[in-house]
């Protein structure tokens, strides 16, 4: 649960941290404002990811493409964003678009790593759908790369996650990653 005070209290210390007047006009209602928002993005992690449709014997790959997301660096707290790219084979059960992008989002509102983000996406689906296989490609750029000069601005970071046929057979991993790049 998100502690609405706990985060007020943080945010104010920060402020004053980094020599700034909280209670200057701007910066009043701040720490409320991001008390707010971290707990909107706790109601957006919880879904129902229950509903399934059977689809009979459609095993073919599903490929789904540029699924926008934004996360969080956890060592900075600063947004990294950019797309996912979801493919799975289905072994007699397929979800929805709006389920693929919701497990995304739930997985990104939160202080993350890109890598971790990208097996949890992975395993997850691999848990709800047990599909013949699953992959998953994540495009980002971090903001306290760009911000601080380290990379060039719009250096973008590649991560992968492979399950299953994805995995096991090469031809399948080809065809994925050859689909994501086109
Ligand atoms: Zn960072």
């Amino acid at each position: 649960m998100v502690d609405r005070e706990k985060i007020k209290k943080a945010v104010r210390l920060f402020l004053e941290g980094i020599g700034e007047d909280p209670d200057r006009e701007g910066l009043r209602e701040t720490p409320e404002r991001i008390a707010r928002m971290w707990e909107e993005f706790e109601s957006m992690r919880n879904f129902d990811m229950k509903i399934f449709e059977e689809f009979g014997s459609y095993n073919e790959m599903v490929l789904v493409k540029d699924i926008r997301f934004y996360s969080f660096c956890e060592h900075h707290l600063l947004p990294f964003f950019g797309k996912v790219h979801i493919a799975y084979i289905p072994d007699g059960v397929i979800c929805g678009l709006s389920k693929l992008v919701r497990s995304v989002r739930s997985f990104a509102l939160r202080p993350q790593v890109q890598e971790r983000l990208t097996e949890e996406i992975a395993d997850f689906l691999e848990k709800e759908l047990k599909p013949q296989g699953v992959g998953v490609v994540i495009e980002a750029e971090h903001l306290c790369m760009s911000i601080r000069g380290a990379m060039s601005p719009g250096h973008i970071t590649v991560t992968s996650a492979l399950r299953g046929a994805f995995l096991k057979d090469m031809r399948t991993r080809e065809e994925f990653l050859k689909l994501v790049k086109g």
